[in-house]
């Protein structure tokens, strides 16, 4: 008999914390790590009988931005629905959210797999409120074992903006790209901080096992992954135990499970996610939305390119590494950063060098925005017109641009007090001083030619020759370079 063989299928619910200053339905400020508890609160977030919801029309905007960079069609008309059910972050009862008219759908988002690259269907993306905070009051933060829980409803209410994918990711690497690409795009939108570590992006991630012999496992939705690397812990742990149990000939149990980090493993869970029944019904005090045609026109005006796009650019227009394309597609402020020095007339390799190792280690360093540097694109331009003519040598240039980030200063005028004249001397002049010199001395060239210099005497003794000529105008290494390979070259 053959032996069964398995395949991974993934799909995810993304929930992402829109970048707000009010909260989805009052005016109550969206912070709340940091604030006191329960002080972001009002009659509307709490639920208090008489208060009336109104939607925030920025949280809209974020929403219907996020849905046109993923693809999706707007529904121009769309409803809130309330989803029942009893939970103390609840205030309400209910949590308002979308239900069969969401507010965007069909789209789709490329994500890199080891060169290739693969499209994700994403079914639908909807707004709701998010749910208040519970804190429970034992060592690891965990319900069980807490004599009590406290409540903080500061968070009641933050507009979240929910992206469900199609059951289409086959592996937990690939799971873990797809939440990297959303991370990237609603950075770049400034749709939200997308930060998992605070709870700005929260995902659900749902498995099942299909088996060569038929079988489709049910599929599992796991909680309280709070991490990338928690997410790829319990898709690879969940693997493992629905493939065990298929071998066993045993059926999954669709159901909701809770991974828990410190143990590693996923755990059928009780509690609000056992609700299976919420009972959704109309929105009663909010009217249906109309999603205005100018609105969406505005802001797929105001789109920037996405991640992917720049991506796929620098890798296939530009011939960048496939690692050189992820990093500097990374953040939109260095990628639009990166094509500007190279509209200001550098080469685009060489823009792309400069970017990744000088610019990104600065930022890296100083925790700055690249906004916030002494140098825009045009001054590195400027600069890396020196290093092509010859002008500058690498070292050279580099210490002009340490200056010029220190100081705000031109490249010329850093250039003069780096010590370095402008227009010194150019690679091909270096070339034809290197050539007569060690012409001139051709004892002393020979032994470097035979490998004898051992000492490297004759060596100094040529470059100090070369040196004089050009009056001190190139870096000690790019003459030493240029003369390894004169020599090649005598070599044949
Ligand atoms: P629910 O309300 O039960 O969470 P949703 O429609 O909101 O349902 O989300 C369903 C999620 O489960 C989607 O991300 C979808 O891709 C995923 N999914 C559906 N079927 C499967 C399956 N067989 N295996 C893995 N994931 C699945
Ligand atoms: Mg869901
Ligand atoms: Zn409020």
């Amino acid at each position: 008999m053959m032996p069964l063989s398995f395949e991974t299928v993934i799909g995810l619910e993304v929930h992402v914390q829109l970048a707000t200053e009010s909260k989805l339905f009052c005016s109550c400020p969206t912070a709340y790590i940091g604030s006191e508890p329960n002080t972001n609160v009002c009659p509307a977030c709490l639920g208090l009988p008489g208060s009336l919801p109104s939607l925030n029309r920025r949280a809209l905007e974020l929403g219907v931005k996020a849905a046109l960079a993923l693809n999706c069609s707007i529904n121009c008309m769309t409803k809130f629905h309330r989803k029942n059910y009893f939970y103390p972050d609840l205030p309400k009862a209910f949590q308002v959210s979308q239900y069969d008219v969401p507010l965007a759908v069909s789209g789709s988002m490329p994500i890199f797999l080891e060169g290739k690259v693969k499209n994700i269907n994403i079914t639908r993306l909807h707004l709701e409120e998010d749910a208040g905070k519970l804190i429970h009051e034992t060592a690891d933060g965990r319900l069980s074992g807490a004599a009590f829980s406290l409540v903080d409803y500061n968070r009641a209410g933050v507009p979240l903006a929910e992206i469900v994918s199609e059951p289409e990711l086959s592996s937990p690497e690939e799971a873990r790209e797809y939440v990297l690409m959303i991370r990237r795009l609603v950075r770049y939108l400034e749709v939200s901080d997308g930060d998992m570590e605070s709870g700005s992006l929260r995902v659900d991630a749902n498995i099942s096992q299909k088996c060569s012999d038929g079988r489709w496992g049910s599929r599992v939705e796991i909680k309280n992954v709070n991490s990338l690397r928690a997410m790829e812990r319990a898709l690879e742990y969940e693997t493992i135990r629905q493939r065990g149990l298929l071998l066993k000939g045993e059926e999954i149990v669709q159901e909701t499970r809770h991974w828990d980090d410190n143990s590693g493993v996923t755990r059928s869970s009780r509690g609000k996610e056992e609700a299976h029944d919420y009972r959704y019904f109309p929105e009663p005090d909010l009217p249906q939305i109309a999603v205005e045609r100018t609105l969406v026109e505005n802001v797929r005006e105001s789109l920037p390119e996405p991640p992917w796009k720049k991506r796929e650019k620098f890798a296939r227009e530009w011939r960048l590494s496939p690692a050189d394309s992820a990093s500097l597609s990374e953040n939109l402020d260095v990628a639009v950063f990166l094509e500007n020095v190279a509209a200001s007339g550098a080469d685009r390799q060489m823009a792309a060098n400069w970017v990744k190792t000088d610019i990104l280690r600065v930022l890296n360093e100083t925790g700055l925005a690249v906004g916030d540097l002494q140098v825009g694109p045009e001054g590195l331009a400027s600069l890396l017109a020196h290093v092509e003519k010859g002008s500058l040598s690498n070292t050279a240039a580099k210490d002009v641009l340490d200056i010029m980030l220190k100081k705000g200063i031109a490249v010329d005028d850093a250039m003069k007090e780096a010590g370095v004249k402008a227009g010194g001397v150019s690679r091909e002049s270096l070339l034809g001083v290197v050539a007569k010199v060690l012409g001139e001395n051709a004892a002393e060239t020979a032994l470097l030619f035979s490998g004898e210099d051992t000492s490297g005497k004759k060596r100094k003794f040529l470059q100090g020759l070369i040196m004089r000529e050009i009056r001190g105008q190139a870096a000690p290494e790019d003459v030493s370079a240029m003369i390894d390979r004169v020599l090649d070259e005598m070599k044949g």
